[in-house]
């Protein structure tokens, strides 16, 4: 199997999906957008996404004329997975792929169309991350283990997302969306005034995710209850479409200097505490922002908006909060992880050691 590589300057290239389609009816539209790809597809997906559109999709699918086989997808966007997808391909011969799921599924199934260099029709069937409609792909070891991030030709050509699936879906991938999202406003809105290779892209991506976050703060909580009550309402589709489509532009404008930072890079520490993998991807980002916004001395009328929204959420963003142990040990292998990051070794987040890290984690925890 070969492996996918482009020029490093390449995911500088600015893009976004040829066509994302989010509403209740995306499947009456889907029939006819489809054969435009070709008259055979792989689907690929978990057990419990493929479930939540087995009577949207596939009959679409069938409206269509489009033959298709399943793919049955579980673990972590490894090459392993994307090899099973590959001989798949192999054996079926797809015109395109489908991708559905969430940010590891999508990934493999990207990656997949990338090699098999076909194109891949991205159906989320959670609102966790923007990997749907991005033009990343994150890579895996089958254990789990953060290897690469590879950057395809294209952003997915359509994304199909349908309210009706997402507000069924698990609420805690949702809210866990929520906190990813908003981190693109706060790292970004640090990172970019001290790097040294902004452009006027990036400038674009900030204000981008501060409307990102304006409209989190105005609709996150509402968008939250219609999912406890199962009812798609504007603010829910809002939420859904900040966290996929908004957030992939963020993340393609401001690739340069508008930048996961400090947060990502605490959520990167934590990750080796016990517990932390009951801890979703979001709300240990959420706990980073807490950091970073300690570690950088914000105005205390930014952290009272922050953990407001955050109390507004139920999240409490604290060791104890997260219910991990908040002992010296532990809080010393976040710090050391966290800056030591490769996020962290570039401007402007260099100058902070290890013992501000710590000391930052101490404050927030005695804060909140
Ligand atoms: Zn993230």
């Amino acid at each position: 199997m070969g492996k996918f590589s482009l020029e490093e300057t390449v995911k500088y290239n600015k893009s976004g999906p040829a066509r994302y389609c989010c509403r209740t009816d995306v499947w009456k539209e889907a029939a006819m957008i489809l054969p435009s790809f070709g008259k055979r597809a792989v689907v690929s997906g978990g057990t419990r996404s493929r479930a939540s559109i087995r009577e949207k999709l596939f009959p679409a699918l069938d409206t269509a004329g489009i033959q298709y086989v399943v793919n049955g997808f579980s673990g972590e966007s490894s090459m392993n997975n994307v090899k099973k997808i590959l001989d798949l391909c192999e054996e079926f011969k797809p015109e395109f792929i489908i991708g559905t799921g969430g940010g590891k599924s999508i990934d493999t199934a990207k990656y997949a169309a990338e090699l098999y260099n076909i194109p891949i029709v991205t159906v989320p069937t959670i609102a966790a991350t923007c990997a749907a409609s991005s033009n990343q792909i994150i890579v895996y070891s089958d254990e789990g283990e953060y290897l690469e991030n590879i950057y395809p030709k294209t952003n997915p050509p359509l994304v199909l997302v349908d309210p009706e699936v997402i507000v069924d879906s698990p609420q805690g991938y949702f809210i866990s969306g929520i906190y990813d999202s908003l981190a693109k406003w706060y790292e970004g809105s640090a990172s970019l005034p001290g790097s040294d290779n902004s452009d006027i892209f990036d400038h674009m991506a900030l204000a981008v995710a501060g409307m990102l976050k304006a409209q989190m703060y105005e609709k996150a909580v509402s968008a939250v209850r219609s999912m406890k009550e199962k009812t798609v309402t504007q603010d829910f589709i809002d939420v859904v479409n900040l966290n996929i489509y908004t957030a992939s532009t963020v993340q393609a404008l401001g690739i340069k200097a508008v930048r996961n930072g400090i947060a990502h890079s605490v959520q990167n520490g934590l990750t080796l505490l016990e517990g932390s993998h009951d801890v979703t991807h979001g709300e240990k980002v959420a706990y980073g922002i807490g950091v970073q916004l300690m570690v950088l001395e914000s105005p205390r009328e930014e952290l009272e908006e922050l953990f407001g929204f955050y109390r507004s959420l139920e999240l409490t963003p604290t060791f104890k909060g997260l219910n991990l142990e908040f002992t010296d040990d532990n809080i010393k292998k976040v710090a050391h992880k966290a800056v030591n990051d490769v996020l962290m070794r570039a401007k402007p987040f260099d100058v902070i050691s290890e013992e501000m890290m710590c000391s930052a984690i101490h404050k927030l925890e005695n804060y909140c």
